[in-house]
């Protein structure tokens, strides 16, 4: 063997070993990426469950399709990634430019009260992060969701890319969105100081509005509106709920 055919053998022996070694970290980096995402999921999944049984259903929240939904729904994924670890707490969550993601308990209160059967096309103002459409999503027919800020309408139609019966639009939803009217339901997460005229005139007979109303950041009440025979009826379900402002288009 010539000297030069000994120097090419080390030099392949040598380039395969690095080739080996590489392709050894590259993959048990991807193998621990992976379980770390996987456990990731295991622990908001067990953090769900826990959820569901110590903030809906030990609260006496009822409605067997709320709790279904809320157990599937992955709040997590609805909350920007610096406030994702309190998903799961008992308490609403920023989710940028100032609004936030409602609390567990108040999302699940507000659906059990709109008394649904599942076949109902139900409107929604103020998007947000998209959570609330979503649980809707899950138990109705079709769910028409309004969002006042651009860049939430834009990151909640990422987030609820999936649900092929979700409509979005980014208008002032103390309109409500005529081109759909009238709703079977109607439901507002935000709290305006009256109700509006144009979500009473949506609403079908026999319909039913979920609404927070009161001044700015306090003291708000939340209602139940029900349509019949042209009249409206209304009903508190809770006192001193705490909603961001429904703010208007100037
Ligand atoms: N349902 C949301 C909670 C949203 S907080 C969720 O599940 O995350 C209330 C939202 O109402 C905010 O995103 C706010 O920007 C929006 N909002 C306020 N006034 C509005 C208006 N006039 N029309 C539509 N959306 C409005």
């Amino acid at each position: 063997m010539t000297a030069k055919m000994i120097k090419l053998r080390f030099f392949i022996k040598t380039l395969f070993l690095i080739i080996t070694l590489t392709a050894a970290m590259v993959l048990q980096f991807a193998c621990r990426t992976e379980i770390k995402e996987r456990t990731k999921e295991d622990i908001y999944t067990y953090l769900r469950e826990k959820m569901v049984e110590n903030q809906i259903i030990e609260r006496n929240i009822k409605d067997k399709n709320v709790i279904r939904a809320m157990k599937k729904v992955p709040r997590h994924a609805f909350i920007p990634e610096e406030n994702r670890n309190q998903a799961y707490n008992d308490t609403p969550v920023l989710i940028g430019e100032g609004q936030t993601i409602s609390q567990p308990y108040v999302v699940a209160l507000m659906t059990e009260n709109l008394d649904l059967i599942g076949d109902e096309r139900v409107l929604e103002i103020g998007t947000g992060s998209g959570y609330q459409a979503a649980i809707l999503a899950e138990i109705v027919r079709e769910v028409y969701t309004v969002e006042i800020i651009y860049s939430l309408y834009q990151r909640a139609n990422l987030a609820l890319n999936d649900y092929s019966n979700i409509k979005t639009s980014n208008h002032d939803g103390y309109y409500g969105w005529e081109e759909y009217a009238p709703f079977d339901r109607i439901i507002v997460t935000a709290a305006p100081d009256h109700i509006p005229q144009p979500l009473i005139s949506q609403l079908k007979q026999g319909g039913i509005m979920v609404i927070p109303v009161g001044p700015p950041g306090w003291n708000q009440v939340l209602w139940k509106v029900e349509k019949v025979n042209g009249k409206i009826k209304t009903t508190q379900i809770a006192d001193v709920v705490i909603f961001v402002q429904l703010t208007r288009n100037k």
